[in-house]
């Protein structure tokens, strides 16, 4: 089951602490978010997720965090300053401001009225300077996306762990992206987090290449807990390709709001690396005698077989982790129907998603002796390494599992009178809320296996 409406998603996320809006004191600010203690544990083990799959169990992807701020020129050769931009539309009647694509039947998406201006492209890119004198020269941008400073490291990368192809740099961070209309909660943010893999290929292999990563990641969103069926795959014509694709398949996922891009994976060619190759030799920097690599292609990779020096391809799988989160947090959520005829609401989370592990509740919240065996509890389980293990004294056991239904812990322990006599715990499982009884001696491995991904 999922949310019947975007509402009842931002109502939990508010409620339970998953998502605030940032600034929210001074009004806030469109399409900026803030994430609060469920929040950031989530977001932190989706990206977690994302890496383990990407990075820890493959031979042949290495990280990178690189630097958000990105010197102009980088922008400039990688085709951004020119196309990166959306087509925008002023209405003459209310003074808003829309993308041209988002409008429909001529109409203004405000007021309905059609006094619309020609569209008009609009560079999606936020402009900064970096040091104390605003000029041409210090003039850089944040960055739109994470991909660039990947293509720019590319020799570093190459030259440092002695790569060939196939093989990938994954990387997970903040990008900057000017929207026209910001909406749909965290859909279509200012301000948001991507998880991106260039994976550089040889020429003529990367039409399977793309098949193979669209596979791939399916199979990762089914373990986040989206499965096959709730994505359409759209193949993006033509016209609509950006201007470093080839092809691009985007994962379609049906959000609150409706049918919308949840990812995308493009074949970049070599468009980057040639662009940024292309820039070198205008500065004459592309000779490397030292690696003998022909004195044209700086950025370019050997094949070991013919000796041959070539710009390899690249596929990129690029997902947003705001819209990632919603997708997760919109098919755990579950309004479940009980047999006394109340309903409870709950995340039906994956374990290695959710933000708190286990919650552990005395069952009287002044019994000294109880209180001290839970806590003793918490400290055992925090130090297995597996996140958030909270302490829930609130003495009302009935409470405190609502409250962590709705926050998608998996496991509620409870200390009560029995535990003094035998050291045992009752814990009581999210989904079914079937209860079992073990000894404290047995939490720690029950609880590892149910967590671990
Ligand atoms: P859209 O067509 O929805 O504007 P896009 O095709 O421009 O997206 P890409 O450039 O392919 O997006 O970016 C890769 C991924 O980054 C997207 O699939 C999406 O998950 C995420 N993303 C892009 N723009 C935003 C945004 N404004 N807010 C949140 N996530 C975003």
């Amino acid at each position: 089951m999922t949310a019947k409406s975007m509402e009842e998603l931002t109502s939990l996320c508010k409620r339970r602490g998953f998502i605030f809006q940032s600034s929210e004191a001074y009004g806030g600010m469109q399409g900026i978010y803030d994430f609060g203690p469920l929040g950031v544990e989530l977001k932190n083990n989706l990206k977690t997720a994302w890496w383990q799959s990407m990075v820890y169990e493959r031979d042949d992807v290495e990280g990178l965090d690189a630097a958000i701020l990105t010197p102009q020129k980088v922008l400039h050769y990688s085709g951004h300053e020119e196309t990166f931009s959306d087509p925008l539309v002023d209405c003459r009647n209310c003074k808003k401001r829309s993308r041209a694509d988002h409008i429909i039947d001529g109409k203004c998406p405000y007021c309905g009225s059609t006094e619309l201006t020609d569209p008009r492209p609009f560079n999606l890119m936020f402009k900064t300077n970096v040091g104390p004198v605003e000029d041409e020269e210090s003039f850089a941008y944040l960055r739109p996306e994470t991909a660039q400073h990947i293509f720019t490291n590319f020799k570093n990368v190459v030259d440092s762990t002695s790569r060939t192809v196939p093989f990938g740099i994954a990387q997970i961070g903040k990008s900057f992206r000017n929207e026209i209309t910001p909406r749909n909660f965290i859909f279509r943010v200012r301000e948001f987090e991507i998880m991106e893999l260039e994976y550089f290929v040889k020429p003529g292999t990367d039409e399977d290449w793309h098949q193979t990563w669209v596979d791939l990641r399916l199979d990762w969103w089914e373990r986040q807990g989206v499965s096959r069926n709730a994505i359409q795959l759209h193949n993006v014509p033509k016209d609509d390709l950006a201007h470093y694709s080839k092809a691009t398949l985007d994962l379609m996922y049906r959000f609150p709001h409706g049918m919308d891009e949840l990812e995308g994976i493009a074949n970049r060619t070599d468009f980057d690396l040639g662009s940024h190759t292309k820039h070198q030799s205008k500065l004459g920097l592309t000779a490397d005698v030292k690696s003998n690599r022909d004195s044209t292609v700086r950025l370019a990779i050997q094949d070991l077989s013919t000796n041959q020096w070539f710009v390899p391809f690249v596929i990129e799988p690029s997902a947003g982790v705001e819209r990632a989160i919603l997708a997760v947090l919109n098919e755990a959520y579950e309004i479940e129907r009980l047999e006394n005829g109340a309903e409870r609401t709950l995340l039906r989370l994956p374990p290695h998603l959710a933000p708190i592990k286990v919650a552990v509740m005395p069952l009287k919240r002044n019994h000294e002796q109880i209180v001290s065996v839970a806590r003793e509890t918490v400290k055992k389980l925090q130090f297995l390494g597996l996140g958030r293990i909270t302490l829930e004294n609130t003495g009302n056991i009935g409470k405190s599992y609502r409250k962590h239904d709705e926050a998608g812990t998996p496991m509620c322990v409870t200390v009560d009178f029995q535990t003094l006599e035998d050291d045992t715990v009752t814990i009581r499982d999210r989904d079914s809320m079937d209860q079992i009884r073990l000894p404290r001696t047995e939490l720690s491995a029950h609880v590892t296996e149910a967590i671990r991904m």
